[in-house]
């Protein structure tokens, strides 16, 4: 513990001093932070535009090869795209118990309904996969790049890539998402499972030959003993969801398709309608990733807000400290348990942190017993279900609207006229392959 002495040069109570802020972490107390290091405009730009244009270029490239393996995706013509729908009912309801009224329209954005692994996931994690096939396939098989990736869904290419293998370390989805791709186009997939997955996770990826490690301990010693194992085999590709730049760029993509929908529906965001987004985070690529693409694309006018379980504040922790992967919430005593096993992460990763710690607007956090009262009032009011995670972010503009911090940067940047013209979009994670006797279980948990 970082309490005595540590590797960080203070004590606990000296970072305190330093960082009021930290003695409601510590506490497990519900925080809204606003980041003094953002920037509205001229941010650095670690990864440049045309590497997250790539990315979507290669997913359209790849679109016949998804709609033929997953059927489910034909509709979309192939694409992986979710929905981005008005939860009228549910901003009455939040405005309600939290006593304050929301001005402007609430959208969820149902990455919970993302066909393949219906959670955020099948973003980033099938972006990796499929980029990690496409260099096999070109280095050693007679194809070309502008193959028909349609190729790809047969005999021939499976039993070719059969002998290579794919590992990740995951708290369930990335792992679902990795193993789900992985295993259809013929790769062995080993997934190191953290303690906080749930059975019905493993369940489903056994069901796919996926084969499944477990651990007694937390995510962060899953990512690290699957890292050092497929280091020792080399045909082996391990997704490393602490530092990949390509899952990173696959969750980056969402923003170009976002400002599609947006405009689709009429949606203005410039400078007099701003965009907020809250996004729940666990190690950081997912909402990473988005942030930075909504960064790109609406520069000053989005402002992005991450959401975390108040026993995993990660990320807040690394970005409020400036200490990003070198400390961890098991550091200042608290116990990264919690019911929303997407989150459940103690180190965020610090590629991901460095890289938005500009970009982002803020943090909250959120009780565990919270997620399950908004997870049912969202069944209720809007016939949605959705994981624990994924209701992270939920609180995000009634927080944003009344605590003394959200206020202050509301005056900061000239926005408290604007916000009856504002759009809010929650970002709904996880949720749709949930089994429906654990869904009646997460419904019934709050009379
Ligand atoms: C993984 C996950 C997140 C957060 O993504 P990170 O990349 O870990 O920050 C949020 N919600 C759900 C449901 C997830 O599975």
């Amino acid at each position: 513990m970082l309490m005595n002495n540590n590797s960080m040069g203070r004590t606990l109570e000296e970072w305190k001093l330093k960082h009021p802020l930290l003695a409601d972490l510590v506490s497990a107390q519900e925080v809204f932070w606003t980041n003094p290091g953002y920037k509205p405009s001229n941010n650095p730009v670690p990864i440049k535009e045309t590497e997250i244009q790539e990315a979507e270029t290669r997913l359209i490239r790849f679109a016949p090869y998804i709609a033929q393996a997953f059927p489910e995706t034909q509709r979309t013509g192939g694409f992986i795209e979710s929905p981005l729908i008005p939860i009228p009912n549910m901003q009455g309801y939040l405005g309600k118990r939290y006593n304050i009224e929301i001005p402007g329209h609430l959208w969820l954005k149902c990455d919970s309904h993302l066909p393949i692994s219906g959670s955020i996931k099948a973003r980033g994690g099938i972006y990796e996969v499929l980029k990690h096939a496409e260099r096999l396939a070109l280095a050693h098989m007679v194809c070309s790049n502008s193959m028909t990736t349609a190729v790809l869904n047969s005999s021939k290419f499976r039993e070719f890539f059969s002998r290579y293998s794919i590992a990740v370390g995951s708290t369930g989805n990335l792992g679902l998402s990795i193993g789900v791709i992985g295993a259809k186009l013929g790769f062995r997939v080993t997934v190191h499972m953290s303690s906080d997955a749930k059975a019905w996770k493993k369940e489903l990826l056994r069901s796919k030959g996926v084969q499944v490690i477990e651990y007694t301990s937390d995510y962060s010693k899953a990512v690290e003993e699957g890292r050092r194992q497929a280091e020792n085999d080399p045909s082996c590709h391990f997704v490393d969801d602490e530092n990949s730049r390509d899952l990173f760029l696959g969750y980056a993509v969402a923003a170009y398709r976002l400002k599609n929908q947006l405009a689709e529906l009429k949606i203005a965001v410039d400078s007099n309608h701003p965009l907020f987004v809250y996004l729940p985070c666990g190690v950081g690529g997912g909402p990473g990733g988005v942030t930075y693409g909504l960064k790109q694309v609406f520069k000053q006018d989005v402002h992005c807000f991450f959401a975390e379980p108040t026993h995993s504040p990660c990320m807040l922790l690394g970005l409020a400290t400036g200490l990003h992967d070198q400390i961890s919430v098991q550091d200042i005593g608290l116990d990264n348990r919690t019911e929303a096993d997407g989150l459940a992460v103690g180190r965020p990763s610090g590629f991901v942190g460095k890289a938005i710690e500009t970009l982002l607007s803020g943090a909250c956090t959120i009780k565990d017993e919270e997620l399950f009262v908004l997870l049912q009032a969202l069944s209720k009011t809007e016939n949605l279900r959705l994981e624990p995670s994924a209701l992270a972010g939920m609180p995000g503009p009634a927080r944003l609207l009344k605590t003394e911090s959200g206020l202050e940067y509301l005056k900061r940047f000239d926005l408290e006229k604007k916000m009856s013209q504002a759009s809010h979009i929650v970002w709904g994670t996880g949720g749709s392959l949930v089994p429906k006797e654990i869904m009646d279980h997460y419904l019934n948990r709050i009379d």
